[in-house]
């Protein structure tokens, strides 16, 4: 089958194609930029920047109030951004380190400074159930506190200090 006129030559013919394919290799080049760069920030931390893909069990869930969301590696780097985020902040929700289920920031009971450490120092952990969040304590240490009290704990908190 011959798609060209007759009256083109060979090499005018190659030309055409050769375009054809530039345009549908460039095509699928973006489209498959767009899915990496799609999958990557779907798995890094919106803070640190760290890939969360093993990161389940102590994930951060951020909502702007304007509808757009974050997720963050750990509970710690939550914290941290939604005092960044202040009045923009609509919803955060940590991931109870027992049960594995997303719980309003809010209600939970954080371990700051446990021997448990996912991802970096200090650590901070999230617990649904302040019962849980004391046996932990009991075997691996760190110091209970709501979650005011653990962002004012993240901003003090530098590298090298126990506190
Ligand atoms: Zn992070």
């Amino acid at each position: 089958m011959d798609i060209f006129p007759k009256n083109v030559s060979p090499v005018q013919r190659l030309q055409t194609m050769s375009v054809d394919f530039r345009s549908i290799g460039l095509a699928l080049l973006l489209l498959s930029a767009v899915v990496v760069v799609g999958a990557q920030s779907a798995q890094r931390c919106s803070l640190c920047g760290m890939n969360m893909a093993h990161m389940m069990h102590v994930r951060g869930y951020l909502a702007l109030d304007g509808g757009q969301t974050m997720n963050t590696c750990g509970v710690q780097c939550g914290v941290v951004l939604s005092g960044r985020l202040g009045e923009r902040l609509g919803a955060f929700e940590v991931t109870d380190f027992i049960g594995g289920r997303r719980i309003a920031a809010s209600d939970a009971h954080f371990l700051f400074n446990s021997s448990a450490k996912p991802g970096m120092s200090p650590g901070l952990i999230a617990f649904a159930d302040s019962t849980d969040a004391v046996k932990f304590q009991i075997g691996f240490g760190g110091e209970m506190m709501r979650l005011e009290a653990a962002r004012r704990r993240m901003k003090e908190w530098r590298p090298g200090s126990s506190r």
